[in-house]
């Protein structure tokens, strides 16, 4: 039997808030489910304010809108990220400047920080791969000495923290991505994090086409107006009724990843121990949640035998993501600097089936598998 790399899982609450949301006889957004969605997350959370999106490429998006990104202002981020977090603020003319990874996990390296800031410097984000923390304080800590924001790509983040701190709502603003890969999903989604009150009142119109239709709604003005640039980044409200039959069956859902995690965890860990693999280093301060399994092997070669290995046995692994700073489109952007970090973790990490379903039988074969291969 062939493992997938993903499934995605139903919790079957789904079908009851879809009909539900059909029978409300509102389906364009900002509308009851969006209002439960972002209640969820605001009051588990203890947040000022979260915007429900169409993804979290439109919630980085809004991020460089409501920071008034232009041309000319420089953007700090990891190289070794997923094509979104570079996007948002390269459609705003910013330069993108890349960080290298650390040598723990593929997360920014926070102690490049200082030496990548200029006076045009208007941003910082930072990503937190695989749901497992960058080191937040020493970010906040360089960002606020030079009064500059923090956004945080927390796509694979739900549910993980810094030192008990929701990944997300640190930075100045957050992301999370409902994609189909992600812990919980609507196919396609995503909610950005307001964690600056001085920033609500732009985001939300941003979010609603420029206008201040949301004021409006709630009586606080008289007419709705154009009152800045913006766009339409709200989902209708039958992905927000879907989101929430997956919400109602979070804590669920994040035992199994958790589990599934862990199984990986204990059935390699002697591969790494006898120096074959690199696995997920978890520094003191980050408790992560189950997003996604990966290994690092010695070198691009022997993953890419690792990973053909594993297809001839019917198992579906992938890699990511290929450094940005090599991409086709923005190697000649960028400044020249050595990335090796990153390149690193291109050209070695794979990326094992997660999801929900995934039995343990299937751990033990995927394991057995990996340990056949090293034999
Ligand atoms: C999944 C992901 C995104 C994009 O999310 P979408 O909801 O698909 O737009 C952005 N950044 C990271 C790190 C991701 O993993």
């Amino acid at each position: 039997m062939k493992i997938p790399f993903n499934k995605p899982h139903f919790t079957g609450r789904e079908a009851h808030h879809l009909s539900q949301a059909a029978l409300l006889g509102k389906l364009s957004g900002n509308g009851f489910y969006t209002h439960e969605c972002q209640a969820f997350f605001e009051k588990r959370y203890h947040l000022h304010k979260t915007l429900l999106t169409t993804s979290c490429s439109d919630a980085l998006e809004m991020a460089a809108l409501a920071l008034r990104i232009g041309p000319g202002d420089e953007i700090i981020m990891p190289s070794y990220t997923f094509v979104s977090t570079a996007n948002a603020f390269v459609l705003r003319g910013a330069t993108i400047v890349f960080a290298d990874s650390n040598l723990q996990n593929p997360n920014i390296d926070a102690d490049q920080l200082e030496s990548l800031i200029t006076v045009r410097t208007r941003a910082i984000v930072v990503v937190h791969y695989g749901g497992i923390a960058c080191d937040m304080e020493k970010v906040m800590q360089i960002a606020g000495k030079h009064q500059i924001p923090v956004v945080e790509d927390a796509a694979q983040g739900i549910e993980a923290t810094f030192n008990g701190r929701p990944l997300g709502s640190i930075g100045t603003l957050g992301t999370y991505s409902f994609h189909e890969t992600k812990n919980v999903t609507s196919g396609e989604g995503g909610l950005l994090l307001v964690n600056d009150p001085a920033l609500i009142n732009r985001a939300e119109i941003i979010w609603e086409k420029g206008t201040n239709r949301a004021a409006f709604a709630r009586g606080e003005v008289e007419k709705y107006e154009w009152v800045e640039p913006g766009s339409s980044f709200l989902p209708n409200e039958l992905t927000a009724a879907f989101l929430f039959g997956q919400l109602e069956q979070l804590d669920d859902i994040q035992q199994k990843r958790m589990q599934i995690w862990q199984d990986y965890f204990s059935r390699l860990s002697d591969l790494a121990t006898a120096g074959f693999i690199g696995l997920p280093q978890v520094p003191e301060y980050a408790a992560h949640n189950g997003h996604l399994f990966y290994l690092t092997t010695r070198n691009a070669g022997e993953r890419d035998r690792l990973l053909s290995h594993l297809l001839k046995n019917d198992i579906h692994a992938v890699f990511h993501y290929l450094s940005l700073h090599r991409s086709p489109y923005y190697n000649r952007l960028h400044d020249g600097r050595d990335l090796p970090r990153a390149d690193h973790y291109a050209s070695t990490l794979l990326r094992l089936p997660f999801f929900y379903s995934l039995q343990p039988s299937e751990i033990d074969r995927i394991s057995e598998t990996i340990h056949q291969f090293y034999k």
